[in-house]
């Protein structure tokens, strides 16, 4: 795909986001555009950030690593896929700071690969976030993925468990959960509505802002459902190899 292509997609995909936003009477600026670069690679992924990508969104580890370390991170990056525990180390990389005092070692703070985790969806994943981070000051900002359905595919918390894992969540300075995070089940674009409003309930129910919703097939039914985020792949960069 020529960088024209990727520069025209985009330009098309926020037109269609401004639209939707309209529709819903909100503004298109309340709505992040994260374009999904997973299986992309880097010299079209620096096409769209040429072409002003608001953010980037990757699902697995250690492609991202791979990706953040030759791109840098000119946008912000946003883990949107499953975190396993014994990954966090390599999600959140200990950075050497200058060491001084009692600090003898120099290695003192973490500097993350994601500025948002899209996955959190369970109580231990959290806890190996906040043991991570328990000693620098840094906070991650979080999503808690829920599994509307409750598909046996897929990750995400139960709606019901979501109170509780609320609860524990709040124990844990350095986690920050800024909102929830959906994949509505597969089916026609038209019956994701009933889950993205679904979740627009359960976010105000618990005061929380942020819709993490809608990929490129149901991006603007989700922003008149209340997205605040969509995760957008296909439409920006073309379909991926199979598998992906
Ligand atoms: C791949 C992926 C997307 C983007 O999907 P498209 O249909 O290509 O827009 C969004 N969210 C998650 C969690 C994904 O894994």
């Amino acid at each position: 795909m020529s960088t024209e292509n990727i520069r025209a997609n985009l330009e098309r995909v926020r037109e269609r986001i401004a639209r939707a936003a309209e529709r819903a009477g909100r503004r298109p600026s309340d709505v992040l555009l994260i374009g999904v670069s997973k299986t992309v690679d880097i010299d079209r992924i620096r096409e769209a950030i040429d072409a002003g990508v608001p953010a980037l969104g990757e699902n697995r580890v250690q492609e991202a690593k791979a990706k953040i370390a030759a791109l840098g991170r000119p946008v912000p990056w946003h883990l949107i896929g499953h975190l396993q525990t014994n990954k966090v180390k390599d999600a959140l990389p200990l950075v050497r700071t200058e060491a001084g005092g009692f600090d003898k070692s120099g290695v003192r703070d973490i500097d993350p690969l994601f500025d948002v985790i899209h996955s959190l969806d369970r109580f231990a994943l959290a806890e190996a976030i906040e043991k991570r981070l328990a000693e620098t000051r840094r906070v991650v900002d979080t999503m808690v993925e829920v599994n509307l359905a409750a598909e046996s595919s897929k990750s995400g918390i139960a709606p019901d468990a979501l109170p509780a894992l609320l609860d524990g969540l709040v124990g844990l300075p350095h986690v920050r959960v800024r909102g929830l995070m959906a994949i509505p089940p597969a089916g026609a674009p038209g019956d994701a509505r009933q889950w993205f409003r679904a979740l627009r309930k359960l976010a105000e129910a618990h005061g929380l802002s942020e819709l993490s919703m809608g990929m490129s097939a149901d991006f603007e039914i989700a922003i008149e459902e209340g997205a605040t985020v969509v995760r957008v792949g296909t439409a920006i960069f073309g379909a991926r190899a199979a598998a992906a």
